[in-house]
């Protein structure tokens, strides 16, 4: 017997007793799939499969193939040829089998011939908040509490208009009295978290979210991505659940881009125009758009979305628009008596709170986009200390993943807390916002995720000040013994 048979013989053997044969078998049906002997591919591939004896599988495919081309070497019965003259193997892309050849030494397929199963996904977990049910707005918020830190102001507004919005919808009042919809305009600096509110909500809420860069956006017949595309990006994240992407939210961030241009007479296909073709959109209409692709062609399927329940955040830094309040509240303070100073609201850091429709329109947004975005807010601007509470509190907190990290090393990792105040004073220094954040501890946590698992030793560490403004290194301590060890990262 050749080596290669001793191979398969124990392959054979290893896989089954008599006992659990009949146990293992019915596993095996559960778990594993058939693969084609021909084309190797497997039945969720290939289709229902052929069995033929000795336990060999022969796809659909496979099989017309063989008969196909027997046919055409007139295997059929014909007169003009027959299999004498005919040299199979010699044919260009067939391999003929002889069953009989494989009968002697593989009894059975071996189960590592077979390709398990991929597990159907795990049933959907409810979700923390039923938009079918939804809960009353100050639960909504002691939800958002959990991973967004401060921002009151916001997160109230913002429960309160979810709450609107998906009781409205659940209710059908919609077409009854006409409660105006529930989108929002949301003013706040880059990394102050705009993005990261909305899909939280979204995520509590599982409703897909689908985030657009109004940067990208041109009227429809341009290049760029028309208007109706975040739609079709929409029913995207709602896995082409037509109904499901209806009561999505569609958050289009750099909303300020659109701003009318002043002093142009080039046609303006990026901006205001972009503003009056998203119109019907906020409003809600119902639009044609393509499934599984962005852009619409003859080869895509297309399907009908209506926007009127799905919810609308636009988001915006709006540079300069803190000019636009002051200007207007030192106009509206210089008069009378009691005029104030004129620089009065230049140190204000949160003046942005303070914007109005009034001051939007000034800005370049058109007023038909902006009663259409009803819900106006500002997120606060972040300070020392409410950086210093995102590195910390949130549910999943930047640290809290680093010390579940390190714990599967079972290392303890601690921040001290003016380490903490030395990193949000360095992220304010950048002026990336909250964003900053993670770059800074990436930075130097990459040296920690290097260096502790090499040795199996080290019990604890602690991040000091020191180690953040790079003059000495953090503070080790072995397992099992007191005494501390300080180790420079170099
Ligand atoms: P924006 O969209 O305003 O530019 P992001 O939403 O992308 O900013 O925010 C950047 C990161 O900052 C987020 O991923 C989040 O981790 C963090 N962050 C910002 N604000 C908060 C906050 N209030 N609470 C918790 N994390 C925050």
């Amino acid at each position: 017997m050749s080596e290669q048979d001793n191979d398969f013989r124990e392959i054979i053997d290893t896989t089954s007793s008599d006992e659990t044969k009949g146990e293992d078998e019915h596993k095996d049906k559960d778990e594993y799939e058939d693969i084609c002997y021909i084309c190797r591919r497997p039945e969720s591939v290939a289709g229902k499969m052929i069995h033929i004896p000795n336990n060999i599988c022969i796809c659909n495919d496979c099989m017309q193939k063989t008969f196909d081309s027997m046919g055409s070497f007139g295997f059929g019965g014909g007169d003009n040829a027959s299999l004498n003259n005919v040299d199979l193997s010699k044919m260009p892309n067939i391999s003929m089998i002889n069953l009989s050849d494989l009968g002697g030494f593989m009894p059975t397929m071996p189960g590592s011939q077979k390709l398990k199963k991929k597990k159907p996904k795990e049933k959907k977990e409810t979700p923390v908040l039923d938009i079918n049910n939804i809960p009353a707005p100050h639960k909504i918020k002691a939800k958002l509490d959990e991973y967004v830190v401060g921002q009151e102001y916001a997160k109230k507004v913002m429960s309160v208009a979810v709450y609107n919005h998906y009781k409205r919808v659940a209710t059908n009042t919609m077409d009854e009295i006409e409660i105006e919809k529930s989108n929002m305009l949301m003013i706040g600096p880059t990394g102050s978290g705009k993005t990261y509110m909305v899909k939280t909500l979204a995520r509590l809420l599982d409703v897909p979210l689908a985030i657009t860069d109004a940067t990208s956006l041109t009227e429809a017949g341009y290049i760029g991505d028309d208007i109706e595309s975040v739609v079709s990006k929409l029913l995207a994240a709602a896995d082409n659940d037509v109904e499901r992407a209806e009561q999505g939210i569609i958050f289009i961030d750099e909303i300020d881009k659109l701003a009318k241009k002043k002093n142009t007479n080039q046609r303006d296909v990026s901006g205001e125009s972009v503003q009056q073709g998203m119109l019907k959109l906020l409003e809600g209409a119902e639009v044609e758009v393509p499934v599984g692709a962005s852009s619409k062609n003859a080869m895509v399927p297309m399907t009908m979305v209506n926007t009127k329940n799905i919810l609308f955040i636009c988001g915006g830094a709006f540079p300069d628009l803190d000019n636009i309040i002051k200007e207007r509240l030192n106009k509206s303070s210089s008069m009378g008596f009691m005029a104030d100073l004129k620089d009065k609201y230049d140190k204000e850091e949160n003046i942005l709170m303070k914007a109005t429709v009034e001051d939007l329109k000034n800005f370049g947004m058109i007023p038909e986009f902006l009663g259409r975005l009803p819900i106006l807010f500002a997120l606060e601007a972040l300070d020392e200390d409410m950086l210093v509470r995102i590195l910390r509190e949130p549910k999943n907190a930047i640290i809290k993943q680093y010390q579940k990290l390190l714990e599967l090393d079972e290392v303890k990792l601690e921040f001290t807390d003016e380490a903490l105040h030395a990193i949000a004073k360095e992220a304010k220094g950048r002026e990336l916002g909250a964003r900053a954040l993670r770059a800074i501890i990436e930075e130097f946590m990459l040296d920690i995720m290097y260096e502790i698992p090499k040795d199996d030793n080290i019990g604890e560490v602690v991040i000091t000040e020191d180690y953040i403004t790079k003059k000495g290194g953090p503070q080790i301590m072995m397992r099992g013994c007191p005494g501390l060890e300080d180790k420079s990262n170099s």
